[in-house]
């Protein structure tokens, strides 16, 4: 059996962390066991999809580098497979025409909460005598239709959070097509995901009740419940285990990017948030071979920016300058990425370190050390300027001034680059070049007092 796996965002807002750690999960899932990973937009819902939501998906995915091998397939696009699906249900009268309005079924959950019940729906659309049903019908008001769940539970063997059942009479009655003719996402994608030869679904726990109700339109379809595999991963929460959603926005996958993190560091960090494996750099193809359900842990995962940010790092100190070339200041050299990265926590801070190596900054005040700056000025090598020449510049100075270390050294580099730490100042003289260095030496050495 070759496996085939989706992703299916409904395209209604950006993606956030929790959809990128599903998507990741299902891409990691097929490269591991060499099957397909198809790409589906869940946009049945009219007037919650857009259009640009879909674009940013796509894009969101991309820079993820979660290259899908199909789709991507649009359930608005296979509103006739789903029309037919429901034909079926209905002959085998298990899709039953309902009127009530919200109003009434607000008020019938009420009254039921009231007599200690719990709020679901009562059925009585499929008590309606056929004599009632032909005058609703004859009425001119368009019923919709819920779906009649089997009496007893549906119990599977969870990927993830291992043997896991629904009793299927605790809960409501599914609304699976609405007044207007179209599917909701619960019954079109039951519909897709037996079509499309899917073999296992990989989504958020939120979704097990789902599953539950799924499996049962399933068997009245006429297949084989465990003919899908299931794997529910265990919400993400914040830092002190809050859920993550009230911090959504800020976790878009969107304002992460803006915020400079990179795409690996984001990849590794979900791939093993929640698994006993250590947090550390690696690409996707490794991802793929060390990638099982199994070792995700049934408990919810901390999302924490911290450890994220610290992944970042390190994941910046072997990127290749041509991996961040796009989005250095104009005129960055590889040199110069070379000398910056391994002081990055972001990339979005080489900005920072361009305008040290190439435009102008301002030095604090270097109280008492006017005439060593100017010592050092007499002494600097003549160009042209190379890995070596910090270190033989240091020896003139240390000769003449009788300094050495940070003595030395600290008032340099805040003259330099205005900072008091910051790449190793071998590969950041030659990059600043021997004019800025003479004016700036310069402009500290008249400024001191
Ligand atoms: N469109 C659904 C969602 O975004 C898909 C869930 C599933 O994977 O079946 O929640």
């Amino acid at each position: 059996m070759s496996v085939r796996v989706r992703f299916a965002p409904s395209p209604t807002g950006h993606l956030h962390v929790g959809n990128a750690r599903v998507a990741l999960a299902n891409f990691l899932f097929a490269r591991r066991h060499g099957g397909a990973f198809v790409l589906r937009l869940d946009d049945t819902d009219t007037t919650r999809c857009k259009p640009e939501y879909e674009t940013a998906i796509e894009d969101d995915l991309r820079w993820l580098g979660l290259a899908w091998d199909e789709g991507p397939i649009r359930q608005r696009d296979r509103l006739a497979a789903y029309a037919a699906a429901a034909e079926r249900l209905k002959n085998a009268g298990r899709l039953y025409p309902c009127w009530e309005s919200e109003e009434e079924l607000e008020a019938k959950r009420r009254h039921r909460l009231k007599r200690g019940l719990a709020p679901i729906y009562d059925r009585a659309a499929l008590a309606m005598t056929e004599d009632q049903k032909a005058r609703a019908f004859a009425s001119g008001r368009p019923p919709y239709w819920r779906f009649r769940l089997s009496d007893g539970e549906t119990a599977w063997d969870d990927l993830v959070l291992g043997r896991r059942a629904v009793k299927l009479p605790a809960v409501s009655d599914p609304v699976l097509i609405r007044a207007d003719g179209t599917p909701l996402y619960t019954f079109a994608s039951v519909v897709d995901d037996l079509e499309m030869g899917i073999t296992h679904v990989i989504r958020g726990e939120d979704h097990v009740t789902n599953s539950g109700v799924q499996r049962d339109i399933m068997v009245a379809l006429g297949a084989e419940p465990d003919a899908i595999r299931l794997a529910h991963l265990p919400l993400l929460v914040g830092g002190g285990g809050e859920p993550l959603s009230k911090r959504l926005g800020s976790l878009s996958l969107r304002a992460l990017r803006a915020d400079g993190i990179e795409p690996a560091a984001l990849a590794a960090y979900l791939a093993r948030l929640g698994t006993p494996d250590d947090l550390a750099p690696a690409d996707l193809a490794t991802l793929a071979a060390g990638f099982d359900l199994g070792r995700i842990s049934r408990s919810p995962a901390r999302f924490d920016p911290t450890q994220l940010l610290a992944l970042n790092r390190k994941v910046l100190h072997t990127t290749p300058f041509a991996a961040v070339r796009d989005r250095l200041p104009a005129g960055a050299t590889e040199a110069f990425w070379l000398a910056v990265r391994g002081n990055l926590d972001l990339a979005t801070e080489a900005r920072h370190w361009w305008e040290v190596v190439a435009g102008s900054i301002v030095p604090p005040p270097l109280e008492g050390e006017a005439a060593f700056l100017r010592a050092a000025l007499a002494r600097l090598p003549p160009e042209p300027w190379d890995g070596t020449t910090a270190k033989a510049w240091a020896a003139a100075v240390s000769a003449a001034t009788g300094r050495r270390g940070r003595a030395l050294w600290r008032p340099l580099r805040l003259a330099l680059t205005g900072e008091d730490h910051g790449p190793d100042m071998a590969s950041l003289l030659p990059l600043i070049g021997r004019d800025r260095v003479v004016s700036r030496l310069s402009m500290a050495a008249g400024a001191a007092p």
